[in-house]
């Protein structure tokens, strides 16, 4: 006969055993399922593997700042009622150290692991039952359900033999990362009962370039520095003033994450490589009273290796600056401060922190991410069209929506 539960909840990363350890605290019997070898696998290389856990600055009276998807303002109830300084303190009260670092960027002192041994204690006092590894067969809703329940409810096949549940959370995540156990179950189960998927791509990921178009640039692997990187037109438009990274295949950094997830394929990229730095003022000032090569003049500006490698691309910017013609300088202050350049692609799920896109927040609840037209069925954490920024924002929705699903598999 089927395992009984009130809740099933599959996927044990970070939405999947907080929700798990908060309707297990409110009296629910909870089943958390995970085909992975290793718990949270993607909680303990996160931030460094020091798990960048919230973020500071996450306003919530107007969060969709710091989300992206079709509806960004979707996020709002769940994050106002379980707020990153609701996190905060169940991190205090495990005596878990942390400390900020760039922009309300929270992570834990010591390691990812604390954070996972926290949420497995969580777990634990939840009385929380966990099958790991186990695999997920097929999913079927039993419109009324079997003697022992008045109410439908949802049968799942495993490994473990076939459970039944009321409700059944799907917090599998996205397609990040595949070799640590990512797949696409929660975008078949949500089709499999007819809600919609915005269609998924990589998101927080560097971006790449086509070889020959690269190639003046390859040289400059390894080298950081600040810039303002901005794309799209009009209202649509972002920017972000964060480092760039320069690698063998294209540009990595903050900056190109954050810009990665509002890049659309053949769009432009423009990039200001001296933000807040008059490039053309200074060069022509330079003129008046100075005879050096026009590269040692812009490295006073800017890192050496991108002065010396960007004058090399025109042959009237190798010249001592008092001989350059006043125009060539602009072009070359225009060429740095409005930088454009159009990926050929991205990096790809091998390397990107999130999925854009998920199931549309339109068949959800904003409130209990619950399917609208599914009784029972939520779907909770990146597997959902809503995708935060760098720096914390993705593990606080995590955490807020389970926390609202949570809420409501032991009110409904
Ligand atoms: P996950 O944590 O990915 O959990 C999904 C779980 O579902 C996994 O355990 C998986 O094994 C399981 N699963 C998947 N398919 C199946 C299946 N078919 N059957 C059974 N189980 C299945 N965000 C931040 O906010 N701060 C950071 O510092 C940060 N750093 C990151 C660093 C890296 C390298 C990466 C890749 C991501 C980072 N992120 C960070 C993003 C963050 O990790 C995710 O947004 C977050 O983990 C999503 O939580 P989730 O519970 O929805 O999904």
């Amino acid at each position: 006969s089927p395992h009984l539960f009130d809740a099933v909840i599959l996927g044990a990363g970070a939405a999947g055993l907080f929700c798990a350890a908060r309707a297990g605290q409110r009296g629910l019997k909870v089943l958390l399922i995970d085909h992975a070898e290793k718990v949270a696998e993607k909680i303990r290389i996160s931030g460094g593997g020091r798990c960048n856990f919230t973020n500071r600055d996450l306003d919530v009276r107007a969060p969709q700042r710091h989300f992206v998807g079709e509806n960004p303002h979707f996020c709002r109830s769940a994050l106002s009622r379980y707020t990153p300084a609701d996190f905060v303190a169940l991190v205090q009260s495990h005596g878990i150290g942390f400390h900020e670092k760039h922009k309300g960027q929270l992570f834990a002192d010591r390691s990812a692991e604390d954070i996972i041994q926290m949420l497995l204690a969580e777990c634990e006092r939840g009385g929380v039952t966990r099958w790991q590894p186990c695999r997920v067969g097929s999913i079927r809703f039993l419109a009324s359900g079997p003697a022992e329940s008045s109410t439908s409810s949802y049968q799942i096949e495993s490994d473990r033999g076939p459970v039944l549940a009321r409700s059944l959370v799907v917090a599998t995540g996205g397609l990040s990362i595949p070799k640590i156990g990512a797949t696409d179950l929660g975008y078949r189960i949500a089709q499999q009962f007819g809600l919609p998927v915005v269609t998924p791509r990589p998101g927080l990921v560097p971006l790449t370039f086509d070889g020959e178009a690269w190639a003046p640039y390859a040289g400059l692997a390894g080298l950081a520095l600040p810039v303002d990187m901005s794309t799209g037109q009009g209202k649509q438009r972002t920017h972000f003033v964060e480092d760039l990274l320069f690698t063998h295949r294209g540009l990595s950094g903050p900056a190109v994450l954050q810009i990665s997830s509002y890049w659309r394929e053949g769009e432009p990229l423009q990039i200001d490589l001296a933000p807040g730095v008059d490039l053309g003022a200074r060069l022509l000032e330079a003129k008046q009273h100075s005879r050096k090569r026009i590269a040692n003049e812009l490295a006073a500006l800017m890192p050496h290796r991108l002065a010396d490698a960007w004058a090399e691309r025109d042959a009237q910017w190798q010249r001592p600056v008092n001989e350059a013609a006043d125009k060539a300088l602009q072009r070359l202050a225009e060429s740095l401060s409005r930088w454009q350049l159009v990926p050929s692609g991205t990096e790809g799920y091998r390397k990107a922190e999130v999925t854009l896109g998920g199931v549309d927040t339109r068949a959800l609840s904003s409130q209990t991410l619950e399917a609208k037209a599914q009784p029972g069925l939520y779907f909770i954490g990146e597997v959902v069209d809503v995708t935060g920024w760098l720096g914390g924002y993705n593990f606080q929705w995590a955490w807020s929506s389970a926390a609202a699903c949570a809420e409501a598999l032991a009110t409904g």
